[in-house]
């Protein structure tokens, strides 16, 4: 059966030729009418996925943590914008802000909180978490949008969902990696000519895949010059690698199990792993300094696990238990702990805690 998003790429392409991945992955992702996060209900047990955030209150603890570090180290502005990035329910900047208030009362109130979110559906599912905080937030689209105040901003899972080129070696030369139709009027891979800039160090091997992703790399870029002009800090969590490389990443969820990409369009979850290496050249070429870890030794040396030890005093076996499960879950290496990775934006000479 198609939907009515797969109808209309498949007119686009009828009309346009291949579709790069990017323009696929855009529309199916945050399309108004017909996009997964416009339209569906993706976090948690019923959803498609949970996120760090949704595994336990301790992520954001440790994220709130962080971020009562840097803004003493920024010398405390008040006011000073907490920004996310990509806040899906809303959960992780309410974990924060209630760390915020217990740890440092002071820094909780110097906080005006803007959210940056493409989905209307989702910008009202956050309202309502943030309601019970007693919170006003503001929301912004892009984060080009930030205002003129000194941010420290965090994102989690937001750049994985950001659309991604894809290039391919074949017969000695890069081709796109584009999405046409088949004999059966179906979605299919195809290749188109191409020119891309591939980092020389990288040697390909027949039909190598090399990743691109230009609106990562502009909102890094943006998130560098908001810091530069009005003082800042950042955090950026997603799966990924650290070093630059070659692979196919492009990959969609459904019902918690990996699913085909090309299949029912806009009802999975498209991602792609992060290229923390790019990203890292951008913030240092704006003369920032980036710091980068994996998921697991970060939360550790947050505190995960002191943390969790007070979090579980007292209290029954089963929520014991139930804690040492989702520590396990966030930091082992063999869960989220080493897939996942995390950087900091700061200015040079800051030594961020948790690296
Ligand atoms: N950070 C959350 C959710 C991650 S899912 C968590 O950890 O649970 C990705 C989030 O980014 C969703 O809120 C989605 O609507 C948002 N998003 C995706 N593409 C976006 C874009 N181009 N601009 C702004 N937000 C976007």
């Amino acid at each position: 059966m198609t939907n009515t998003l797969e109808e209309r790429l498949k007119g686009i392409i009828r009309a346009t030729g291949p579709m790069d991945v990017a323009t696929y992955m855009q529309l199916c992702l945050t399309d108004p009418e017909d996009g997964y996060y416009t339209t569906k209900e993706p976090f948690g047990g019923e959803g498609d996925f949970i996120t760090a955030p949704e595994v336990s209150q301790l992520f954001g603890e440790m994220i709130g943590i962080w971020v009562i570090d840097i803004w003493q180290k920024m010398g405390k502005p008040q006011p000073f914008c907490l920004a996310e990035a990509g806040p899906g329910r809303g959960t992780l900047m309410a974990d924060i802000l209630r760390t915020l208030e217990k740890a440092a009362p002071d820094c909780a109130k110097a906080v005006d909180v803007t959210l940056i979110e493409v989905s209307d559906r989702l910008r009202a599912l956050q309202r309502q978490t943030l309601a019970p905080n007693g919170r006003d937030a503001s929301w912004i689209g892009d984060v080009s949008e930030l205002s003129n105040q000194p941010a420290i901003l965090i994102a989690n899972e937001f750049l994985d969902a950001l659309p991604i080129h894809q290039y391919q070696y074949r017969d000695g030369a890069w081709h796109e990696r584009a999405i046409g139709l088949d004999e059966n009027d179906d979605l299919t891979w195809g290749l188109k000519p191409a020119s891309p800039m591939i980092p020389r160090a990288l040697a390909p091997e027949q039909d190598a895949v090399f990743e691109l992703c230009p609106a990562g790399q502009t909102a890094i870029a943006s998130i560098c010059d908001t810091m530069k002009r009005h003082d800042g800090a950042a955090l950026i969590i997603d799966y990924g690698h650290l070093e630059p490389g070659l692979g196919d990443t492009f990959q969609a969820v459904k019902d918690h199990a990996y699913y085909d990409p090309l299949v029912a369009p806009g009802e999975a979850d498209l991602t792609a792993h992060v290229d923390f290496s790019a990203l890292a050249r951008i913030v240092e070429s704006n003369g920032l300094a980036a710091h980068m870890s994996t998921q697991g030794a970060f939360l550790i040396a947050m505190g995960l696990l002191e943390r969790a030890g007070a979090l579980g005093q007292g209290r029954s076996p089963e929520i014991q238990s139930r804690i040492t499960t989702d520590v396990e879950r966030l930091a082992a290496p063999d869960k989220m702990g080493d897939l996942f990775k995390v950087m900091s934006i700061t200015a040079k000479g800051v030594d961020p805690h948790g690296f």
